[in-house]
């Protein structure tokens, strides 16, 4: 199975189910996972300067031997490169690593001061065609606003924390208004996702697993959804979420649970 695509605000089309490749800082970890991700059928694929794996993820795509226009790869600049000049030079490094000409997908890892200056830098790789889509990631609505009013080139993507104790609908409906698509990382989140007797309920519905149900949700509400596993079950698990479908009621009880816990950082409490 393979994913359907959605079609960012500039009519690029991006994978709505990818693969993350966070904590995997040791090559051949990265590289095995990469592989058997691509092996599977992903084609989107989510590293980071921060993930210390862009080598392996590059080799992987490159022994993959599948076409780099079927791939859809993203990447962003860590905290210690934001502003405008450290930007340009860390994406340099980032593209080196990674073996590629272009990325598909560049973001501003969180929000720090320099953000815009960062996104400025972001917006001019874009103009430069090297990158596909220009985004950012854990913008609350606040630094969202901050980068639209000097934006020539509005971001396409905030990939942000989102699963059902987090569904982040006020920062969803804002980003669905100014065209920005939502990406969720840490889509699977924590535990409700596999104990929830809901979750559960539907699983046994659908024939389907408590990741899948919780995978699909994220689908039906519009969402670019990149989980992570190392066990090449799983990742097919994963992708195997594009031949049912939840009910209106059943994807608005799965919102419901939110809590507003996060299992990383508050973008706006954050300190490194
Ligand atoms: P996740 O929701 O993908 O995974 C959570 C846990 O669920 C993992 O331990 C995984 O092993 C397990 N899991 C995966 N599939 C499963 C299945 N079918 N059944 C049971 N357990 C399963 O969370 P994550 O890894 O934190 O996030 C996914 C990706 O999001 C990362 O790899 C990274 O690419 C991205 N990310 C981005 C940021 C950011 O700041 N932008 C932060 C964290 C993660």
């Amino acid at each position: 199975m393979t994913s359907p695509t959605i079609t960012l605000a500039n009519g690029v089309k991006m994978p709505q189910l990818g693969y993350g490749v966070f904590r995997m800082k040791e090559y051949n970890e990265a590289y095995e996972a990469t592989l058997a991700a691509l092996e599977t059928g992903y084609r989107a694929i989510d590293t980071a300067a921060i993930y210390g794996n862009e080598e392996a993820v590059g080799q992987a795509i490159k022994d993959s031997g599948v076409a780099r226009e079927e791939l859809f790869i993203t990447t962003k600049v860590w905290n210690d490169d934001q502003g405008y000049d450290t930007t340009l030079r860390a994406f340099d490094v980032s593209l080196q690593k990674l073996g590629l000409d272009y990325v598909d997908l560049y973001l501003t890892h969180w929000p720090k001061p320099q953000l815009v200056d960062t996104y400025k830098a972001i917006e001019h790789l874009y103009e430069q065609k090297l990158v596909r889509v220009p985004g950012v990631s854990n913008h609350h609505q606040h630094h969202l606003e901050q980068v639209l009013a000097v934006a020539n080139v509005a971001p396409m993507v905030n990939q942000i924390e989102c699963h059902p104790s987090l569904s982040q609908d006020a920062l969803r409906a804002f980003c669905a208004e100014k065209n920005i698509a939502v990406t969720s990382w840490a889509p699977l989140g924590t535990g409700i996702t596999f104990t929830h007797p809901i979750i559960k309920q539907l699983a046994a519905k659908y024939g389907k697993t408590p990741a899948q149900i919780v995978l699909r949700w994220h689908i039906e509400l519009g969402n670019i959804a990149i989980p992570k596993s190392a066990n090449r079950e799983r990742m097919a698990e994963n992708l195997h979420i594009f031949d049912f479908e939840l009910g209106t009621d059943e994807i608005a009880t799965i919102t419901a649970l939110n809590t507003f816990h996060r299992t990383g950082s508050d973008p706006d409490n954050f300190n490194f």
